[in-house]
């Protein structure tokens, strides 16, 4: 399967490749130009790609660094994207949601039927150690696309942090299963998009919870 592709893409783009399968969830693909070939690195789903979808895959790669992701590339990784569903693998006795303070699965309920017509079947738990600080202020929490899951820190399980805050950052991830991301000129999947920013700010505490997210992040980030 792997020599096939190898073998098309060679073919079709006329260019020498260097070509890596991979399991990542953000890069679906890159293309890396260098002297006298191409560095591509594709998702497995590309295994299963139509010849239509490799053709102007092949395309892109023999037009070089100014060329844009064609439509029909853009398109397949947004829809195979979409379609990937694991959460029938996620043990639901490895979930953990009652936390010191937090019940996340009580907050995930309640956000679920405000926000949501309780339309959402997703799973919840917290993750992580409860003191140790993060590196960067997206670990809050997680959205795991094809297990349908949502990790929160531990570190949001405490007494001196605000019932909006967490019951924000759970709202947040539970947007990203409404909001489907999209893929751009670079093959880059994009989560945060225009509707999902503007979605989040229709929570009810969103500009006290933002607020308090900055003043603190000192305390979480390194
Ligand atoms: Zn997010």
């Amino acid at each position: 399967m792997l020599k096939t592709l190898y073998e098309q893409l060679q073919t079709l783009s006329g260019l020498n490749l260097k070509l890596r399968i991979n399991d990542n969830r953000s890069t679906m693909l890159s293309v890396r130009w260098e002297q006298g070939h191409a560095r591509v690195s594709l998702h497995r789903m590309f295994l299963k790609a139509p010849v239509n979808v490799m053709q102007e895959l092949a395309r892109y790669i023999k037009a070089g660094r100014s060329g844009s992701l064609p439509l029909e590339v853009k398109k397949f990784i947004e829809y195979q994207t979409q379609k990937m569903d694991y959460s029938h693998s996620v043990k639901k006795g490895e979930l953990s949601t009652r936390g010191r303070r937090f019940d996340l699965l009580a907050i995930y309920d309640s956000l679920n039927e405000s926000y949501f017509g309780s339309d959402l079947q997703l799973a919840i738990t917290w993750y992580g150690h409860p003191s140790r600080r993060l590196r960067s202020q997206i670990n809050f929490g997680l959205y795991c696309y094809p297990l349908k899951l949502i990790k929160i820190h531990r570190l949001l399980d405490s007494f001196d942090i605000p019932d909006y805050v967490v019951h924000f950052v759970v709202y947040h991830e539970m947007l990203h299963s409404v909001c489907a991301p999209f893929v751009n000129q670079r093959g880059m999947t994009i989560v945060h998009t225009p509707e999902f920013k503007q979605k989040e700010r229709e929570f009810q505490f969103f500009h006290e919870a933002h607020q308090w997210i900055q003043l603190n992040k000192d305390r979480f980030f390194k």
